[in-house]
């Protein structure tokens, strides 16, 4: 499975059977309120990972040069993801109609001064 051949839904799916098996939330639907906060915990152990990097650091991030970072980097992603997933759910929300939705706003907005390429 991957990003090519994976529907958000099974992403979904994926999820609440993780939290069925582990016994988390009320048939496996935990508190969409814990489920918000949970995810910007997981955010700053996101972050922790830029923390302090020289731009240089960054660019060789994005060159392929610190594979072991960027494997840490996506394994919070991951945790985000799989509560954004679960929060979704549980409040049915459609993430693919809602990130058109989002696009259609932003780019309708009026560009602002400054708007650096990276
Ligand atoms: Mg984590």
């Amino acid at each position: 499975m991957n990003d090519s051949n994976t529907t958000i839904d099974t992403l979904k799916e994926q999820v609440h059977q993780l939290c069925l098996r582990k016994g988390w939330g009320i048939e496996g639907v935990q508190n969409p309120q814990h489920v918000a906060m949970a995810m910007t915990v997981e955010m700053s152990e996101l972050l922790e990972h830029f923390q302090w990097l020289n731009p240089e650091d960054v660019e060789g991030l994005m060159n392929g040069d610190d594979p072991e970072r960027v494997a840490m980097i996506a394994e919070e992603f991951a945790d985000v993801m799989m509560y954004g997933l679960q929060l979704t759910r549980t409040l049915g929300i459609d993430i693919t109609r809602q990130v058109l939705r989002k696009i259609d706003i932003v780019d309708h907005r009026p560009p602002k001064p400054f708007n650096p390429k990276r």
